[in-house]
């Protein structure tokens, strides 16, 4: 068993009932202070380079409401036992210190599970050390985690693509013929992706309005959400190699929460024949706090059977291939109360994370640290599961309904989405946080 997912440790920085983040998770991001951050006209200023003389700006975790500098750990010598390279945490990126690998990325979060666990006194009573390395989340902002190289947009929820095609196409006919053969995908853009918190403007393109085959230009009028995840990439490859499904863990650093906003009249004009862009590429908000997939190894399940055989190369060894991550998405027009609108689960994908990343370089594409590969809408069986409006609402057909009379279709400006995941047994709880963006006006 991994080390620091003992169910049975507890730390001595409070955890609240229900917090994402007991001492069984220890996620990584990158935090700085808020009030280094803001110019006082509430924009958020760009932390730049001289990370190494503020208190607190650079790769971090958290304990409950305690967010922990990385740098300042190994600064004091908490981390002397890792032999990390000096420099590794001073930096505005995890991607150093992912590069250097899975037993490294083990090693820390053992480590760090035993400088919290309750029963260790060397930092927990040593007051002006605590002072230099731990801050209250509440007092920190959260920053783009890693230097994303290539994003990668999968397409891999049977349920999502069956609903799509049927309302797009046939019933009958819904899953196109490559559907259960190959995890379908697109090269998303890299540029937009951007963190929980940092709101965006809502798109204008090219749609055609109904029966109608000449295009007009403005806002889109269909702008939507996607639930999914995203699984960042720990280990690089050279061109020309591939990855086994059997390898393809040790390639993997840990998951994120992920909306993929779709303008859906834009998509459906310009889709044809070589899929989304500017429908996709405007903006793709993730949650901050990047969960290992040690610390989701308790919640691993079966994934779905696949009844098409696949090629060998997509092919798995027998095992818990899938992982149990409750998903929920809320809607919150303004001056209204948020509404659960949808509830999910990772657990339903039909292609896995391996499958995907074995078909991804199958062909000898090369994939690098920081790398993104977010996992298609994760829709489930039953209509509340449906994670997008289009689903939802089923093509605007059932709106969805607030207590207030408010109602939408589509998301209006002004409207803040939330998404939020958690995995859960009897024992421990470990969340990733949120992925929350407000629609603003086109410029
Ligand atoms: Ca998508």
């Amino acid at each position: 068993m991994i080390k620091a997912n003992d169910p049975g440790l507890q730390s001595w920085i409070e955890v609240p009932a229900n917090s994402d983040f007991p001492i069984q998770n220890l996620p990584f991001g990158v935090g700085a202070l808020t009030s280094l951050l803001h110019n006082g006209q509430g924009e958020i200023l760009s932390i730049g380079g001289d990370l190494a003389e503020v208190d607190l700006g650079g790769p971090v975790t958290i304990i409950g409401n305690t967010v922990i500098s990385l740098e300042a750990l190994q600064a004091i010598g908490y981390l002397s036992s890792l032999n990390l390279p000096e420099g590794v945490f001073s930096t505005q990126y995890l991607n150093e210190f992912i590069e250097l690998g899975k037993p490294v990325w083990r090693a820390l979060r053992d480590r760090l599970s035993e400088i919290f666990r309750k029963d260790n006194p060397e930092l927990r009573d040593d007051k002006e050390a605590r002072k230099k390395c731990l801050f209250n989340v509440a007092d920190v902002q959260m920053l783009m985690p890693v230097k994303i190289g290539d994003y990668t947009d999968f397409y891999s929820s049977k349920e999502h693509a069956t609903n799509v095609g049927t309302m797009f196409r046939d019933p009958k006919n819904a899953l196109l013929p490559n559907w259960l053969h190959l995890p379908v995908a697109y090269h998303g853009r890299a540029s937009s992706v951007i963190v929980s918190g940092q709101n965006f403007h809502r798109p204008k393109g090219q749609m055609t309005p109904p029966n109608t085959e000449t295009p007009v230009f403005g806002p889109t009028k269909a702008l939507d959400i996607e639930l999914e995840t995203a699984f960042i990439i720990g280990k690089s490859t050279e061109l020309g190699q591939s990855v086994s499904t059997k390898d393809a863990e040790d390639h993997i650093f840990g998951m994120v929460l992920f909306n993929d906003w779709s303008a859906r009249d834009i998509q459906r004009w310009e889709y044809v024949p070589l899929g989304p862009f500017l429908a996709k590429n405007f903006a793709s908000t993730i949650s901050p706090w990047i969960v290992t997939l040690d610390a989701l190894e308790p919640f691993r399940v079966k994934a779905p059977e696949q009844q098409t055989p696949v090629l060998p190369y997509l092919q798995h060894a027998p095992g818990n291939t899938a992982v149990d991550i409750n998903l929920e998405v809320y809607l919150q027009p303004e001056n209204t109360d948020a509404l659960k609108i949808c509830t999910s689960n990772y657990k339903y994908m039909y292609w896995t994370m391996d499958q995907q990343l074995a078909h991804h370089t199958v062909n000898g594409c090369n994939i690098n640290v920081g790398d993104m590969m977010a996992s298609g809408t994760i829709s489930g069986p039953t209509p509340d599961s449906f994670g997008s409006l289009l689903e939802i609402t089923w093509g605007g057909a059932n709106p969805i309904k607030f207590p207030n009379g408010t109602e939408r279709k589509y998301l209006q400006d002004g409207d803040t989405v939330i998404i939020k995941g958690y995995a859960k047994n009897d024992n421990v709880r470990i969340g990733f946080g949120e992925a929350k963006a407000k629609v603003l006006p086109a410029l």
